[in-house]
């Protein structure tokens, strides 16, 4: 099979990725990092490729984050019509699609029995990289609950999205499928950036004890998938931006991490088992640190 290789400025992600990523040091813990494996992404319709591109994984030695070299090298303007025509394509071919959408209905239900245990705050939510606001859309009808928006590709008309001169911080922030589109520290730290102190984060992604080393892995198929994130590098995450606690609920594959300093980590713990109990299940999982639900894929 021929590929294709990328001769581009390495253009996106500015400086942040100039500082850690040009000598190859991890974005989350800037150890060393390692070719991992390739794998090669045949055309579509609407590529920017037109010819299979190989594309080539980098995983940290210390935390076993892993990234695309091929992806962070890409240009701007190349990356933002991947991502374009990657989503016009599976959108309209729907049997193709290969990437899942979040479960809305069940991160509508862990924010609101969260919100009204007093665990969170969702009267003060921002839903961040929030796409078409399903999500929002969802709390507003089942539960009453009003989250704002922020997208900075998707507007969808409504009065809740803010313009970005508009961000503020916020004692939710909510975040669905983005960690696994970054090219840079910066993305992510963006985000962390907009919780309160004493806020909480509430992140959607993939999170696993080990990235499989094949590139025949189920979350690598979407080609916009650029970061693949390990408990331990989401543990040096939540120390470097301050977060103590974090409770995963299974139904929504959603993490909530609580910043140092929220009024609800004394008790949180005692509040999970008293939910648990109640719904005789284990909806909450909490732990002090980052909660290492999923072992292995
Ligand atoms: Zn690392």
């Amino acid at each position: 099979m021929t590929s294709a290789t990328l001769a581009v400025a390495p253009a996106h992600g500015g400086e942040v990725a100039a500082a850690d990523d040009a000598q190859g040091r991890c974005l989350i813990c800037a150890g060393p990092t390692d070719h991992y494996f390739s794998k090669t992404y045949a055309p579509y319709p609407g590529s920017p490729f037109p010819q299979p591109l190989t594309v080539d994984y980098a995983r940290c030695v210390h935390c076993g984050f892993v990234v695309s070299r091929t992806h962070q090298q890409m240009s701007g303007a190349v990356w933002s019509a991947l991502n374009s025509s990657w989503h016009h394509h599976y959108e309209n071919h729907l049997d193709q699609k290969v990437s899942n959408a979040p479960p809305y209905a069940q991160q509508a239900l862990a924010i609101a029995m969260l919100h009204r245990e007093g665990l969170i705050d969702a009267g003060d939510a921002l839903d961040y990289a929030a796409g078409y606001g399903s999500l929002a859309k969802c709390l507003a009808r089942y539960f009453g609950l009003r989250a704002r928006l922020f997208d900075r590709y998707v507007h969808d008309g409504g009065n809740d999205y803010l313009d970005e001169a508009e961000l503020g911080r916020y004692a939710l922030v909510i975040n669905s499928a983005m960690f696994e589109h970054v090219l840079d520290r910066a993305a992510l730290d963006e985000v962390n950036g907009l919780v309160a102190d004493g806020g909480v984060l509430m992140m959607h992604t993939v999170v696993c004890e080990r990235i499989p080393k094949d590139p025949d892995w189920f979350y690598l198929a979407p080609m916009v998938h650029t970061a693949f994130h390990t408990n331990r590098s989401m543990e040096l995450l939540m120390q470097q931006w301050g977060y103590a606690a974090s409770l995963y609920a299974p139904a929504a594959k959603s993490w909530f991490l609580f910043k140092r300093g929220h009024p609800a980590l004394p008790r949180l713990e005692g509040a999970v088992r008293d939910i648990n109990h109640a719904l005789r299940a284990p909806f909450f999982h909490h732990k002090a640190g980052f909660v290492d639900y999923w072992k292995g894929f």
